[in-house]
């Protein structure tokens, strides 16, 4: 199920990655050595009392003038509006109350979001400061004090974080119902999915209750079965300003993947495969989400014999860190092949939620290891004992061994690839837990 997210805003320099590194400690999911992943820390797992949810930097970008500060200001925030379930807004208590600040308090404000207000660099304990309570004309209920660098009142604020946190979800509530996220960089048609896809199956456009978002998402039915294609806050309203700014595509891209059982990673055809599709790509790999290649404008294309299967051949290399991954060729524009993607999206989501019983998981193991041995180092042989698949969304199997160093990557890809052969376990990325038994 998608974990509720929290977007921290507020202006440079008020501590906002300090405080997300704060809250964020030790369980920071980016692994630097996945290809394709950006090295910016914009997100990352929280839990507090039980509850988990996903902790989102809107911040990171230095304006360098007042009105780009402002516009980005009221982008951060909208942002936040769109796909946050809980705002964190962040001021600093040595500069005290700006025209920034009140701009964007006042926007959370009318959006009517749960919003918690703290005033970081409160460094020194008991009673805060007389400067404290200017941060009460802000207009957002009772500040609190906090400092990011020594952790305290965080504990304080995650208490209220998680208070205004939405019930959670129950696993059946709407299991037959398949959340899709088209993401993608700017101008690859995102829009214009969302448009035929709308047009066609008459949809209805709401925005779906028990949400306290600005995003509007849209529910579609058709013969592939049901499906909400969530908002990538911006696919229906486009900010001039961020619109141009990486960053911020990247930042939307990963609020839209939380929510979402499937990614729809768009390719623009006419240009092909770059740095930045490989970053989102890597997200939604990441996140353990389902996921299909859309290479959109396919109808702009001048095409010979072999065009096709020559481009293929060269995403696949682009997408071999996540070689699982269905490939289509459409247009959003002709709405050539719109249908083979619900059909694709549907399989994959269903290989993302697929429970492999233990003993057949076991009798492919058995199989696998007859016909490649183990690797051996220094006389020693890998033993893999057992096997179990210990949660869905994406496939993870527990693998019981007399000595995980002996667990090459190389064998986990090949035990990987006969797994998904035998049960068809198509655009779902699948984990490994190794485990050691002496
Ligand atoms: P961001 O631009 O909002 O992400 O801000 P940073 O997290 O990069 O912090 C800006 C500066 O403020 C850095 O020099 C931090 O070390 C400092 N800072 C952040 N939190 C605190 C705090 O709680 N107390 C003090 N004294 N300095 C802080
Ligand atoms: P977004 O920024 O990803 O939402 O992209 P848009 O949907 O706004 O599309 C950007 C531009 O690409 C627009 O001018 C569209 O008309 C054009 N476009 C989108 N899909 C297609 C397509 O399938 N074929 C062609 N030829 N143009 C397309």
């Amino acid at each position: 199920m998608s974990k509720p997210v929290v977007a921290v805003v507020g202006r440079p320099n008020v501590g906002k990655s300090t405080l997300f590194n704060k809250l964020v400690g030790q369980r920071l999911s980016i692994v630097d050595d996945t290809p394709g992943v950006t090295r910016d820390r914009i997100y990352g797992e929280c839990e507090w009392c039980g509850r988990k949810f996903t902790l989102i930097d809107t911040g990171g970008i230095e304006p360098n003038t007042k009105d780009v500060l402002l516009s980005q200001m009221r982008d951060q925030a909208q942002l936040a509006m769109d796909s946050a379930d809980v705002i964190i807004m962040v001021t600093d208590l040595r500069v005290g109350v700006t025209a920034a600040d009140a701009e964007v308090a006042s926007m959370l404000l009318k959006s009517g979001r749960p919003v918690v207000l703290c005033v970081n660099k409160c460094d020194s304990v008991g009673d805060p400061p007389a400067e404290f309570y200017e941060f009460y004309n802000l207009g957002l209920g009772d500040p609190m004090a906090i400092s990011s660098v020594h952790g305290h009142g965080t504990g304080d604020l995650l208490d209220k974080v998680i208070s205004f946190l939405p019930e959670e979800e129950t696993e059946e509530a709407d299991s037959s119902v398949i959340r899709v996220a088209i993401i993608g960089k700017p101008n690859v048609g995102k829009s214009s999915l969302v448009n035929c896809i709308a047009g066609e199956n008459r949809c209805i456009v709401s925005n779906i209750a028990g949400t306290t978002r600005d995003a509007i998402d849209t529910e579609v039915e058709n013969s592939f079965g049901r499906f909400v294609l969530i908002d990538t806050a911006g696919i229906r309203r486009k900010s001039k300003v961020t619109e141009q700014i990486e960053r911020y595509s990247v930042l939307r891209a990963q609020m839209a993947i939380e929510r979402a059982d499937v990614c729809v990673i768009m390719i623009d055809a006419l240009e092909g495969f770059t740095e930045q599709d490989s970053k989102v790509a890597g997200l939604a790999h990441e996140a353990g989400k389902g996921c299909v290649v859309a290479v959109n404008k396919w109808d702009a294309v001048e095409k010979e014999t072999g065009t096709m299967s020559a481009m293929r051949t060269k995403l696949e290399e682009d997408f071999s860190f996540m070689s699982y991954v269905p490939i289509l060729f459409l247009s959003a524009k002709t709405g050539q092949r719109v249908d083979g993607l619900f059909e694709t999206i549907r399989q994959v989501a269903e290989s993302n939620q697929r429970r492999i019983a233990t003993g057949v998981l076991n009798d492919v193991l058995a199989q696998a290891t007859a016909r490649v041995q183990p690797p051996t180092d220094k006389g020693r042989r890998l033993k893999i004992y057992y096997m179990t698949q210990a949660s869905t969304r994406p496939p993870t199997f527990v693998c019981f061994v007399n000595s995980a160093e002996l667990f090459h990557f190389s064998y986990q890809r090949y035990l990987e690839n006969r797994i998904r052969e035998t049960f068809g376990l198509n655009g779902t990325p699948v984990r490994f837990i190794v485990r050691e038994r002496k």
